[in-house]
This record gives C-alpha cells, structure tokens and sequence, in this order.
C-alpha cells in the first residue's frame, strides 16, 4: 500500500527532524530542508544543490511541496494586494499584503470561512467550510513571498503577520500553534515574536490555553463592553460573556511591559456612546493595555454603519484623555475588499462595489487629514510615558504607518 506523503511545510523544526529519524536520516537534513525552504524560498528538492540524488528521490517518496496556488491577486490604490490562493481541495481563501514604511505586513487566514458567526463580518456569511492545515497556513506566507520575489523584487521579505484573515485562529488552535512555531525557528523565517499578532474573538477556553502558545501579541475584539450588545454582534459573547472572558484575559501570560490589544469596531450609534466609554474605562486597565478602534467596513447587505470622523476621533480623544495608548486603524485595502472583516473566498465578489468604494477611499481620505494632529499627539504622549522602548518602538511604528497614510494623500 502506498504511504499518504506528508507536506513538508506541516512540521516545526523538531518535528521534521523526528520524522526523518524514522528512516534513518540524521538532523542534518532537517537543517538543509529548513535553510532551503525558509531561508533561500526555493523549494522543489530537485534544486537543492547540495543535496545528493539519494536523499532526493528519499524526499520525493516521502513528502509533498506543493504551495496553495494564486489565482487571483488584485492591487488596491493604497499599496495593499489582495491574493486569492486555491488548495488541493480546490478551497479558496484570501491573503492581503499590508505595505508600511519599513515593514510588510501579510495578514493570513486560519480557515475556510468561519464559525463565530458575527454579525458585522462578511466573512461569516459563509460559515465555517473546513480549518487550515499547517501547510496551508504557512503555505500562504511561502506563496506570497515566493510571487513577490517574481513579480516585485528579489529583496521583498514579509517581515510581520497578523492572524487577522478569515477564520478565528483560535479555533484552529493547533495548527495555527506549530505555523507559529514555523514563523519564529531560528533555522527558518525567524519571525521575532512581537512580528506576529493573533486576534481572537473571544474564545475562552483557547485563551487560557495560550500558555502552551509561543508568546506573540494578542489582540482581543471587544467591539463592546455590554454583554447584551456584544451578543447581538457576536454569538460568542452569549457562551463566554465578558466576565468569563475577562477572567480567560487575565490568565495570559504577559511578558514584563507587554500589553493586550483590544480591538474596538465602532459602529454608528450601537457602541459608541459616552456609556460606552464609562463602560470601557471600569473594565480595561491602562498600563496593561492598547486600544484599536476599528471604524466599521462597510460592505454590500450589512446593516451597520461606520461613525462620522468626528465621532472616530472624539472617542480616541477620550481614551487619550483617560491615559490610554489608543490608535486608528486606518482602513487598508478597502477598494478592493481587502479591509477587516470584508474578505470573503467568493472570487465574484471582489470589487463588487467598486462605486461605492471610491466614496470611502475619500472619507478614509479625510479621516487620516483629520488625526494627524491626534496622531503626533499621541507620539508625544507615549515617548514621555512608555518606559519599554521597545513597546514604543512598535507603537510609534503603528503611528508611523497611520501618518504615512497621510503624507501618502499629500495632506
Ligand atoms: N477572527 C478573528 C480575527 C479576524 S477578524 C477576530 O475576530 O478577532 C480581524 C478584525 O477585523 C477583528 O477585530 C474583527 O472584529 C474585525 N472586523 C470584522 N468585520 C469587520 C468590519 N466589517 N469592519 C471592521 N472590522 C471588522
Ligand atoms: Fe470570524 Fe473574526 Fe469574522 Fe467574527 S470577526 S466571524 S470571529 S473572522
């Protein structure tokens, strides 16, 4: 009978090196596969030069190296490129390229559609279709920096990640771990773990389990902090309410100076009252803490509506006010439905609205007009305040990123 192949992209370092021990291979070859694979993006063995034809055909009789495959990929007005990768399943998901002054940044998906079912999502219109294997997750990375390499230059690095695609990662939680795993072995990519953000929604259990995670950011979306509300928005809040999941947030493991994100979606006159902000300041302490506010992405059929500039930035000054980091996340990709919460694995839909689309590159417009001054404001405030250098480092990188967006519309 023949052996099912393994790909061998589904393996951390020292797993791969357990495997090839069952056939008699030394650790060696984990470290020429690792330096091949993660170093130097070649990946068919039949190039690996230093690599003799025995081990080869070994190699091919045991394992697959096949990348998902892009088949579409689309360049939005502000940088950002949407890629739409097929697997062997013939399963779509999307991957986006997020450019910023000196980093790129690949947002990646943890599955097919989702289960979390939020009301706000476009992604969860379609359900959860299946999870991504390991190779499929770290296929995404491999893809899109292999077609960079082709299509843009030979130097292209994606240098940070967000698990901020389609699916919840948490959900996915063992494969997303040894993807993770993959992302930061020093014999491979030897992603830093401050490169990599995972955002989840909310899912209790898997919070606390994140001791047995490698310790990369964490971005909760909150989106409310009223459990009647956050159920409308998200099912989840109705089997972990905002008790259980606070108590799940206090068991991570937070390196010294290190802080939880929490994502906050504003939506039009739901979560953004004055009570909100009360609400907001009893339940998330500001030394331990980043605020995101994410203001609403539209798109086709969706009830919800995004809060004027006014309102967006009125509440981060109130955070500010209160001693809080709090930025805008200022809205990527959104020409061609790259933004949060817009991807979807249907190819049809990509630019459905495109008419509409313009209107929001304008308003995204007068929005970046509108913080810059908030922006420097809130730079001044962190360089006198932050003690963790590095911390600051990466905030004033994110602020740095939302100004350039700016500069970038010659405002
Ligand atoms: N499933 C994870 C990660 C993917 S979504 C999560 O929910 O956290 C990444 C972020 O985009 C989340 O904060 C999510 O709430 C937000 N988001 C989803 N739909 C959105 C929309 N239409 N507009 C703005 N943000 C949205
Ligand atoms: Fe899933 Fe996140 Fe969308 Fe909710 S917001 S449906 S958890 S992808």
């Amino acid at each position: 009978m023949e052996q099912i192949k393994q790909s061998l992209f589904s393996f951390n370092y020292s797993e791969l090196k357990a495997r090839i021990a069952v056939d008699g291979k030394r650790s060696f070859l984990a470290d020429q596969i690792y330096d091949w694979v993660y170093r130097k993006f070649i990946f068919d063995p039949e190039l690996w030069t230093n690599v003799g034809k025995d081990t080869r055909s070994y190699l091919a009789q045991h394992f697959t190296w096949e990348l998902p495959q892009i088949i579409w990929n689309g360049l939005s007005q502000d940088g950002t490129r949407k890629f739409l990768l097929k697997f062997a399943d013939s399963q779509t998901i999307e991957s986006v390229a997020i450019p910023a002054r000196n980093r790129l940044t690949l947002c990646v998906s943890s599955q097919v559609g989702c289960a979390m079912g939020c009301t706000f999502c476009h992604t969860a219109t379609q359900g959860l279709k299946r999870h991504l294997k390991v190779e499929e997750v770290v296929g995404q990375y491999l893809a899109v920096t292999k077609w960079l390499k082709e299509n843009v230059s030979e130097d292209s690095r994606l240098s940070n990640m967000v698990y901020m695609g389609q699916g919840e990662p948490l959900h996915n939680f063992n494969a997303m771990k040894t993807a993770t795993e993959i992302f930061l072995e020093e014999k491979g990519l030897h992603l830093g773990q401050r490169k990599i953000t995972l955002s989840t929604s909310g899912l209790a259990p898997q919070i606390e389990k994140l001791k047995d995670f490698p310790p990369v950011n964490i971005a909760i979306s909150l989106h409310s902090p009223r459990d009647e509300v956050r159920s409308k928005l998200m099912p989840i809040n109705k089997a972990y309410n905002l008790e259980r999941l606070f108590a799940a947030i206090d068991s991570i493991p937070l390196k010294a100076n290190r802080r939880i994100t929490y994502e906050y979606l504003l939506i039009d006159g739901l979560n953004n009252t004055q009570e909100d902000l009360e609400e907001l300041f009893k339940l998330i302490k500001p030394s331990e803490s980043k605020i995101n506010l994410i203001p609403f992405n539209e798109f086709p059929g969706s009830p919800f509506k995004r809060p004027s500039d006014q309102k967006v930035l009125a509440f981060q000054k109130a955070f500010m006010d209160r001693g809080y980091t709090c930025t805008i996340r200022m809205t990527k990709g959104e020409d061609i439905l790259a933004a949060c919460g817009q991807l979807k694995s249907e190819f049809e839909k990509i630019n459905l609205w495109a008419d509409e689309s313009v209107a929001s590159v304008q308003l995204t417009k007068q929005l970046s007009k509108l913080s810059h001054k908030h922006l420097e404001y809130n730079v001044a405030i962190q360089a006198a305040e932050d003690e963790d250098t590095q911390d600051e480092e990466d905030l004033v990188d994110d602020l740095v990123l939302e100004m350039d967006a700016a500069t970038d519309l010659n405002l």
